[in-house]
């Protein structure tokens, strides 16, 4: 994706192709699927999107408009117990919010069903697939190890014409589940456990979202998903790594029902991000366990969760570009992706200040009644942002931390009897501090200011501070929520138990902080950087009585300094 934040060198020096273009283009050169390319996304839905999910979305709906082809949006839906139509919508609001338009190509692997029937009728008529009777338990003690071959069911070699009996009753609701499977007849001395006579069907008296009560048998995914692919004619069918292992049965279920079209599987690999998750079982104990607000949680790394948070899809297209298509496999840090935020939205994020928390400044020689509307550019570089206006009086609010008592040399700030320059406004200087008597703490600060130094240093002044600042009167209130990582481990995936890792800090709630009038025009997910302080973004669920802000990323990167 072209984007104008790419330096000049990386816009003329064209980026190497990956291993994917190069043989989508090669196959387009030999006229291999007569020079078409017709990719998929088929995500199960079993769950909601994540950040991996992107990764995917994005190689398969971008090889399709790279190359003129199309990107189907089929739904893997063959396990009616953890399918809902909740997750469907849910898929599909996600592809839309990257970017990506499926037009008439969304299917369902369950509009197939009748077709997947069919060819397993194919298989049993050619002898290549049996009905078995064996147990699950026994079926996995035959199954053999990598090292022990498997050893074939007492079933295996029933009659073409018994198969068809009892497949046609499994069908027509005849035994209870797990009574019988359907196999696929290959070779229980495989190499490859996959070979070694995988099931195909299974009986399970279950409701299906798409088909209702139609249907008590199901395929097994190896199956309808290679069949799938071949019946919408998909050309390049792109999974991740740990398909590998499977290709061999894909490729042999398009070889022995032989339907119309020819696809090829080629697996890259799966994007995995430090400090978070990528598995949906485990998402889902996240919210189970309520050790967050839900699926879309701003700490959740769902595609869900990441938009509420305020990540523009714009950066996660940078990022996919970024981290590239390979075969092995890595652990892509969080900064990386980070990064990429903060490179978006430094160049199209509205400026606006904040003061999270606050001590009061008097500007003694400011008049009492006093106000002044300045014209502030929302933008320091992009004159299209616009302009908003900033109130100044006699008193405000900075942060308390831009003022030290015994401020050390390099101290930029505020401080007894040093200047600071008030952003966009005036040069102000600490005269006094007002403490409580009894506690010592700050109440607050005296201070003048110079009336001639409005946006401008006056020749010869040098003030190295600049800090941010509200005037009380004008100041709104609202909500912030800053985040931090959910996990204090590069990998919680890799544990056992990923709970001692969460991080107890990754969520602080600043309840009422103040914000320049002008965010309380903000509309759910306009994004701003709050100056000095990150970028944060109205929360979706934000009401207009009560602002909330979610901080997306701070300015700079402050973990990888930590770690
Ligand atoms: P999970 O393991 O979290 O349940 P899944 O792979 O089972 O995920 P699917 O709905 O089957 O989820 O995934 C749809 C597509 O997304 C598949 O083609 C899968 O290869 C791809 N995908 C899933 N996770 C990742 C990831 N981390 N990186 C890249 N692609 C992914
Ligand atoms: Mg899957």
């Amino acid at each position: 994706m072209k984007s104008s934040s790419m330096t000049y060198w990386e816009q003329i020096v064209e980026k190497p192709k990956h291993f994917i273009q190069q043989i989508i283009e090669e196959d387009i050169k030999s006229g291999k699927h007569g020079g078409k390319v017709v990719t998929r996304f088929p995500p199960e839905p079993n769950g909601y999107l994540h950040v991996g999910h992107a990764k995917s979305i994005i190689l398969n709906f971008g090889m399709a408009k790279q190359y003129n082809g199309v990107c189907h949006l089929r739904f893997d839906d063959t396990n009616p117990m953890k399918e809902e139509m909740e997750f469907v919508e849910s898929i599909k609001n996600d592809v839309k919010w990257l970017g990506y338009d499926w037009g008439d190509k969304l299917f369902h692997a369950s509009d197939y069903y009748d077709q997947l029937y069919d060819f397993a009728i194919v298989l049993i008529k050619k002898g290549l697939a049996y009905v078995d009777s064996t147990s699950i338990d026994e079926m996995r003690d035959q199954r053999g190890t990598l090292t022990k071959p498997g050893v074939e069911s007492r079933d295996r070699n029933r009659s073409i014409e018994e198969n068809l009996d009892l497949f046609t009753r499994m069908k027509a609701g005849e035994f209870e589940d797990g009574k019988y499977v359907l196999r696929a007849k290959i070779d229980m001395t495989s190499g490859n456990l996959n070979m070694r006579d995988p099931t195909i069907y299974r009986i399970r008296h279950a409701h299906h979202q798409m088909t209702g009560d139609k249907w008590c048998i199901y395929p097994m995914y190896d199956y309808a998903h290679s069949l799938s692919d071949a019946i919408e004619n998909i050309t390049h069918s792109l999974c991740t790594l740990e398909f590998q292992d499977h290709r061999p049965l894909y490729d042999w279920c398009i070889e022995h029902c032989n339907p119309p079209g020819k696809p090829q599987q080629i697996e890259f690999s799966r994007l995995n991000l430090s400090h978070t998750i990528t598995s949906k079982r485990k998402l889902k104990m996240l919210v189970d366990d309520k050790h967050v607000d839900g699926w879309d949680d701003p700490r959740m790394p769902t595609l869900v969760g990441l938009r509420r948070r305020g990540i523009p899809p714009a950066a996660l297209h940078q990022f996919c570009d970024m981290i590239g298509i390979t075969r092995s496999d890595s652990v892509i840090n969080m900064s990386v992706l980070e990064e990429c935020v903060r490179n978006e939205l430094n160049q199209h994020a509205p400026r606006a200040m904040a003061v999270l928390n606050p001590i009061k400044v008097v500007i003694e020689n400011y008049p009492e009644d006093k106000v002044e509307i300045l014209n502030v550019a929302a933008h320091p570089n992009d004159p299209q942002l616009g302009s908003r206006e900033i109130h100044f009086s006699r008193e405000i609010f900075i942060e308390a931390d831009d003022f030290m008592i015994d401020a050390p040399k390099d101290f930029h700030r505020l401080t007894v009897g040093k200047e600071v320059r008030l952003h966009s406004a005036y040069i102000i200087k600490c005269e006094k501090v007002i403490t409580d008597p009894t506690t010592g703490n700050i109440i607050e600060l005296r201070c003048s200011y110079d009336p001639a130094t409005l946006g401008k240093n006056p020749e010869g002044r040098k003030v190295k501070g600049v800090i941010h600042w509200l005037s009380i009167k004008h100041a709104k209130t609202a909500t912030v929520r800053l985040y931090d990582r959910l996990f204090n481990t590069e990998n919680p995936g890799a544990e056992e138990d990923f709970t001692p890792f969460l991080n107890p800090n990754s969520l602080q709630t600043v309840e009422k902080c103040f914000i320049e009038p002008s965010l309380t025009n903000a509309k759910p997910e306009d994004r701003f950087q709050f100056m000095r302080l990150g970028y944060f973004c109205l929360d979706r669920h934000s009401s207009s009585t009560e602002l909330v802000f979610n901080r997306i990323v701070n300015l700079r990167d402050s973990w990888t300094a930590k770690a």
